[in-house]
C-alpha cells in the first residue's frame, strides 16, 4: 500500500488516499472514485509532496535511485603484495646459488660493456686471446652469437656495471 498526501482542487483540502501503487490511484482518479472526504468533491490530485509509504506490510520503501558514487573498497588501498615474498624457498636457494657462482665467475671476467657480442665473437674467431667476458649485449645479439657457436651465457643475476657504481 501506498499513501498520498491529497488535495482537493476545489476546496483545497489535504487528506491521505490509500492506494495499491501510484497506477491504481490514477485510474481511481480517472474515474472519479477519489472524492475529498471534506466536502466531497471528486476533483482531487496529489498534493506537491513527496508520497509516504505505509510502515505496513514488508514491502521495502521504493528508495529513489541515488546518484553513484566512486567508492574505495579498504582492499584498494592496501600494499600491493611483494612477488619476492611468494617465491618458493626453493626457487630463493636456487637463485642465491646461482649468484653465487655468477660472482665468482666473474671475478675472473672482465666488464667489456657494449663491445661483449663483437669481443666475444673475436675471441670465438681468434682475433682476441680467450678470456672470460661479460656485458651487455641485445637479444638480437646474443641470438646471432649462439646461432655463430659463440659460448655466450646470460648473466642471471642484474650486474652492476663497473662506473655506475657510486
Ligand atoms: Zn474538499
Amino acid at each position: 500500500m501506498i499513501v498520498f498526501d491529497l488535495e482537493c482542487r476545489a476546496g483545497g483540502h489535504r487528506f491521505e488516499g490509500w492506494f495499491a501503487s501510484s497506477e491504481d490511484f490514477a485510474g481511481q482518479q480517472a474515474r472519479g472514485l477519489v472524492t475529498c472526504p471534506v466536502c466531497g468533491a471528486p476533483e482531487v490530485e496529489k498534493a506537491l509532496s513527496a508520497p509516504r509509504l505505509t510502515r505496513k506490510g514488508n514491502q521495502l520503501p521504493a528508495v529513489p535511485a541515488s546518484p553513484r558514487q566512486e567508492v574505495l573498497s579498504p582492499d584498494a588501498q592496501s600494499p600491493m603484495p611483494m612477488a619476492g615474498g611468494s617465491l618458493p624457498p626453493e626457487a630463493v636457494a636456487m637463485l642465491k646459488a646461482v649468484a653465487a657462482v655468477q660472482t665468482e665467475m666473474l671475478k675472473s671476467s672482465t666488464w667489456v660493456g657494449e663491445n661483449f657480442a663483437e669481443d666475444a665473437r673475436a675471441m670465438h674467431y681468434g682475433e682476441k686471446d680467450p678470456a672470460m667476458i661479460h656485458g651487455r649485449a641485445s637479444p638480437a645479439e646474443v641470438q646471432g652469437l649462439i646461432e655463430e657457436g659463440v659460448p655466450v651465457a646470460p648473466v642471471i643475476v642484474p650486474v652492476v656495471p663497473p662506473g655506475e657504481v657510486n
